[in-house]
């Protein structure tokens, strides 16, 4: 154990102490704070992708190398650090409250963001709010889960470059692919074309759901001039 991580260690056993946080999902005490909202054993029975996960090589739908549903969404490829279930989807919905990534949840995306292709990424931007959503939230959620990966990976976070016009963000239930691919149509821009042509693009949000919203910001971006937009989330669905 090295200095830092023997005081994380201390740290964290001491803020556990002070402060024991009870696991969302089974009601255990959660070990460690780096957890953030579950136990090490809901941690362990959420799934995580890993290197030996088959997934679709654009949009990262797993077990399958070719999905076969991803031909018109318009970003290079899409990664998430696993399944939206358990102690990930408890993490993203925590997010929503607070803003605040745990210290594991930090390690799980850039794991990923470090892996083929997303690794060649050269700036961070979060999937923008509309500036008056972002009034009424508070905060963004994107922007968090961005923040925290551009410090990780000593990436910039650009949060300024793509900016959201219309509001329209909450889909009606039971909308399709193709219902949700509508509402999102036009719904970004680029606000500085010059910061964003020939970057590899790191498009981070909270969930991959139809890919529908980050394949709305990856055609402008690319219109702007981007080389490769690449997606990552906390969780798919
Ligand atoms: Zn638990
Ligand atoms: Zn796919």
């Amino acid at each position: 154990m090295n200095l830092t991580s023997g005081f994380e260690f201390i740290y964290d056993a001491v803020l556990t102490l002070a402060y024991p946080q009870v696991c969302v999902i089974c009601g255990r005490s959660v070990e460690r704070r780096r957890l953030g909202v579950a136990c090490e054993a809901c941690w362990s029975e959420t799934r995580i992708f890993t290197d030996e996960d088959r997934i679709c090589l654009k949009c990262g739908a797993p077990d399958q190398e070719r999905c076969g549903r991803c031909e018109e969404l318009a970003f290079t490829a899409a990664r998430a650090a696993g399944m939206y279930k358990g102690a990930l989807r408890e993490s993203v919905l925590l997010l929503k409250r607070q803003p605040y990534v745990p210290q594991h949840v930090e390690s799980l995306l850039t794991e990923v963001a470090t892996r083929e292709p997303l690794s060649r990424s050269t700036r961070v931007i979060p999937v923008p709010l509309h500036p008056k959503r972002l009034r009424t939230r508070g905060f963004n959620q994107a922007s968090i889960i961005g923040q925290a990966v551009s410090k990780a990976l000593t990436l910039p976070l650009d949060e300024v470059s793509l900016v959201r016009v219309s509001t329209t963000e909450k889909y009606r239930a039971g909308m399709d692919t193709k219902g949700r691919r509508d509402t999102v149509a036009g719904a970004f821009r680029v606000a500085y074309p010059r910061l964003i042509a020939g970057e590899d693009i790191l498009l981070v949000d909270d969930v991959f759901t139809t890919g529908a919203t980050v394949s709305a910001c990856a055609k402008v971006l690319f219109d702007a001039g981007a080389k490769s937009v690449f997606v990552l989330t906390i969780g798919r669905a």
